[in-house]
């Protein structure tokens, strides 16, 4: 069976606390959200994120 939900994403992640930007591969859950393994950012902040997300090719 093929899926669309399982296309990979690359997902932008910017700070807005210190304005480190990440970029990570990930897929979106079941919830809306993206599945990237990210936690926080390095100076500590892990809810002031901007996510920005593009389908991988
Ligand atoms: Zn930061």
């Amino acid at each position: 069976m093929f899926f669309l939900e399982d296309i990979r994403y690359l997902v932008t992640i910017r700070c807005f606390q210190c304005g480190e930007k990440f970029i990570l591969r990930g897929k979106r859950t079941e919830k809306g959200q993206y599945e990237t393994g990210f936690k926080r950012c390095v100076c500590g902040n892990e809810s002031s994120l901007h996510i920005d997300a593009t389908p991988e090719k």
